[in-house]
């Protein structure tokens, strides 16, 4: 017997429905504000993620798929989706098309991580991404898209929390200032942070380690070395939530993991389904395309993990919408009844109204009870009787009652449901 592999997940037939649904929600709310779904690869050069991601992050520096291909080339399946549509919008030339370009994303993505309870090493992600517009309506506008999301999903203890993270001229004076304040604490602190505070000292408020944390609790804030266009960038964010009555806290700690933000970050948070709390992440990355090698042009976007939302769902105790049923079974007695219900079980479908029939040759009681299981709103039941009065003995499983209808009737008694 071969096992999945390590941190990857099934998605049965009888929970497919609940991912559709997730799904839909998404594609209906990203379509609400005009942005259009974008398709990259699965796989890219490993390069593009070296690059775009950036080689000091926890994705490129550990979690990373990366193997030869037969061409000796190195490849990586895709840890995010920023990365993929970054290089598509540079080589479709979409800066010189119609802007803002907004796009969103349904992707698997990878990452090799300790499995865990909403940690998995194969997941899917929801995102979207503006590019284009440098104001802060385009900040405001993807934040209030996955707010609408989320709530269109039921969930309910959601928090939105933002920060900024300033440009590169705030930050020179940030990191100078952090490195000045985790100097004499580098002893006491993990060997990631110690690396951290050299590349990328920022990254160390990030750091999940028990003894980083404490050290970190007492850290200087970015929000006091803004400098003032980001300032007032940022509180622009912050009036234009307040007037779409959108509730945030601010939350300095927040500087995302990856290093082409810059100015505003958020995340959305939960503590109802345990240890993974963050469904949704994103913020400003104006950076990114220069950090690619091109011209730059301003971006926001966002990227919700699924199997996070789905778990906070359940734990909400969200309403979950029920598994598509068949409208109708149709049940035959002998052979030619038989025949008859599965040549009208085809008509049926054909007219759009989905039905079953049975293949398994089974007694009638049987069929009735497979009826039930699968949930089926009616039973047309066919028999030597009704074939000869062109008529099938329609129940109606809700109520029970019973009705004669015609064979060519049948469709349209269907359709009133
Ligand atoms: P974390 O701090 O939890 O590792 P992250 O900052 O690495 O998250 P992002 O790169 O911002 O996550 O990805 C966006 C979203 O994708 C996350 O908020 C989360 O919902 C989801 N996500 C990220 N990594 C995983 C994973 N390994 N398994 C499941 N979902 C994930
Ligand atoms: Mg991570």
């Amino acid at each position: 017997m071969i096992n999945i592999p390590k941190g990857t997940k099934d998605v049965l037939p009888s929970q497919s429905h609940l991912w559709q649904f997730v799904e839909e929600t998404a594609r209906k709310t990203a379509e609400l504000f005009s942005f259009k779904e974008i398709r990259t690869p699965v796989f890219e050069h490993t390069e593009l993620f070296l690059r775009g991601v950036g080689d000091t992050t926890d994705i490129v520096t550990k979690e990373m798929y990366t193997f030869l291909d037969k061409g000796n080339r190195s490849i990586t399946l895709k840890p995010e989706g920023t990365a993929g549509v970054a290089r598509s919008f540079i080589e479709n030339g979409m800066a010189g098309g119609v802007l803002p370009a907004k796009m969103y994303y349904l992707i698997p993505a990878f990452r090799y991580e300790r499995p865990q309870a909403g940690r998995l090493r194969e997941f899917h992600q929801f995102g979207v991404e503006l590019y284009g517009a440098s104001g802060a309506q385009a900040d405001a506008e993807v934040i209030i898209l996955a707010d609408i999301f989320l709530k269109k999903l039921g969930l309910k203890q959601v928090k939105l929390q933002i920060n900024s993270i300033g440009c590169k001229e705030c930050r020179a004076a940030y990191h100078a200032a952090l490195k000045e304040y985790f100097r004499p604490h580098l002893e006491e602190m993990c060997p990631d942070c110690n690396a951290r505070f050299e590349k990328n000292p920022m990254r160390i408020i990030d750091c999940k380690d028990e003894r980083c944390r404490k050290i970190t609790a007492g850290a200087p804030r970015i929000l006091d070395y803004l400098c003032p266009d980001c300032a007032s960038h940022f509180d622009e964010v912050k009036t234009l939530l307040t007037e779409a009555g959108i509730a945030y806290e601010i939350n300095p700690s927040i500087v995302r993991g990856l290093d082409y933000y810059s100015r505003t970050v958020f995340e959305f948070v939960t503590s109802a389904a345990g240890a993974q709390g963050t469904v949704c992440g994103g913020g400003r990355y104006d950076s990114l395309l220069e950090q690619m090698g091109e011209k730059s042009v301003p971006a926001v976007g966002f990227a919700a993990g699924m199997e996070r939302l789905l778990m906070v769902m359940e734990a909400e105790n969200a309403p979950m919408p029920p598994m598509s049923a068949p409208t109708c079974y149709f049940a035959g007695m002998d052979a030619p009844s038989r025949q008859k219900a599965f040549s009208l079980a085809t008509e049926l479908r054909k007219a759009g109204i989905s039905c079953e029939v049975d293949l398994m040759n089974r007694s009638i009681k049987a069929q009735f009870k497979y009826a039930d299981k699968v949930g089926a709103n009616y039973v047309a039941v066919i028999g030597g009787n009704e074939l000869l009065e062109g008529a099938a003995q329609v129940k109606n499983m809700k109520d029970s009652t019973s009705e004669k209808v015609k064979f060519e009737e049948l469709a349209q008694y269907l359709f009133k449901d």
